[in-house]
């Protein structure tokens, strides 16, 4: 699936490429499985301009094979994760049969998932540990203490959010908007819900102190809300803008209550933060958990799956079957 530019503006499409059109990059990967990520959403849907140069391959996770290599570190046969590196913005990304993959941005699987496991864990999930990490590095959240919020829960990031908390033994609040995920998100281990209505109003900077923390994927003034809502020293970690990429709220939190706003990337995240959200992941994730929040769909879906996802109609991990 490639997004070119026509008329001016981001269009995807399917187009049959040869191994010689691939970037010169020095491991070659056969792509079993991609995912849809709120990012590819927007690339596919042209509703955001996230190829920064076309034509590009989309798609920002891959798991595979490598086939060939000039890199020491990698051998034919190895099994790969590729998660962000800017795929799909300005290199080429997972939805193709081939990529060649810059050495450095592979992460060998880890031995506690399959390939199609790793993607529907996909860069949503490795977000969501990344942003339990940077909580708990924090250093204010315990197990079993006052309530963690996650926001936009039913959707990837939400969804895995939920999961990887309650495993951890965190009290978990969910917010969303589609009461009909209640009990989907209880059996990931949500015990409360907010509706996410509450949290997209405006309100004062200084509210009721509710949560120990909060993981939030949505933005705006859900953040600004949480913010205000969380408990002296505690803190959020922000690493979405499904509700809007404003931030419209006051210092006061931050001053008078020594709340903590840590922000989550990761694009271009350091090989070791990676490696520690993985096992995070290997460690707190139910199989049965990953499984139930998860659709396998082929390529041929992504153009509809698109719409979908930004449009928040998709609950927990779309896997793409690259075939
Ligand atoms: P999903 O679409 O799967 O989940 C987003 C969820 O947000 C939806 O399911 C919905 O949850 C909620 N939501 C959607 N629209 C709105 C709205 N207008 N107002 C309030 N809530 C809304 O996307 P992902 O989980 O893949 O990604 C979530 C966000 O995180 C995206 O903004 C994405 O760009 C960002 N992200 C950032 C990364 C980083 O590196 N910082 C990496 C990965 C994702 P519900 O139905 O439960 O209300």
């Amino acid at each position: 699936m490639v997004i070119d530019t026509v008329d001016g503006r981001p269009k995807a499409e399917f187009r049959q490429l040869s191994l010689a059109d691939l970037p010169d990059n020095d491991v070659l990967v056969e792509v079993a499985y991609s995912t849809l990520n709120y990012k590819d959403g927007l690339a596919i849907s042209g509703k955001g301009r996230i190829a920064r140069r076309t034509p590009m391959v989309g798609g920002v996770d891959i798991a595979g094979t490598v086939v060939e290599s000039r890199a020491d570190r990698w051998r034919p046969g190895d099994k790969v994760v590729v998660n962000g590196w800017g795929l799909s913005e300005t290199e080429w990304g997972g939805y193709t049969r081939f990529q060649r993959l810059k050495s450095e941005w592979l992460t060998a699987l880890p031995p506690a998932f399959s390939l199609e496991q790793a993607m529907a864990i996909g860069t949503a999930g490795y977000t969501a540990a990344l942003c339990v990490d940077a909580l708990e590095d924090w250093g204010t959240i315990r197990p079993g203490d006052r309530e963690v919020l996650v926001t936009g829960a039913a959707g990837g990031v939400g969804s895995i959010a939920v999961s990887l908390l309650a495993h951890k033994g965190y009290t978990v609040t969910a917010s969303t908007g589609r009461p009909e995920t209640h009990d989907y998100l209880s059996a990931l281990g949500a015990t409360a819900f907010v509706d996410r209505t509450t949290l997209a109003e405006k309100g004062p900077p200084l509210q009721k102190e509710r949560w120990t923390g909060a993981i939030d994927s949505v933005g705006s003034t859900t953040l600004v809300n949480a913010i205000s809502q969380t408990v002296y020293g505690g803190a959020v970690a922000a690493c979405g803008l499904a509700g809007g990429a404003d931030l419209p709220g006051t210092v006061l939190p931050h001053i008078l209550r020594g709340v903590a706003l840590l922000g989550v990337d990761s694009v271009m995240a350091p090989q070791a933060r990676r490696q520690r959200a993985w096992q995070t992941l290997s460690k707190h994730l139910d199989p049965r958990h990953l499984a139930s929040m998860t659709t396998v769909e082929p390529m041929s879906s992504l153009p509809s799956l698109a719409e979908d996802i930004v449009a928040g109609k998709i609950r927990g991990r779309v896997v793409i079957a690259v075939d």
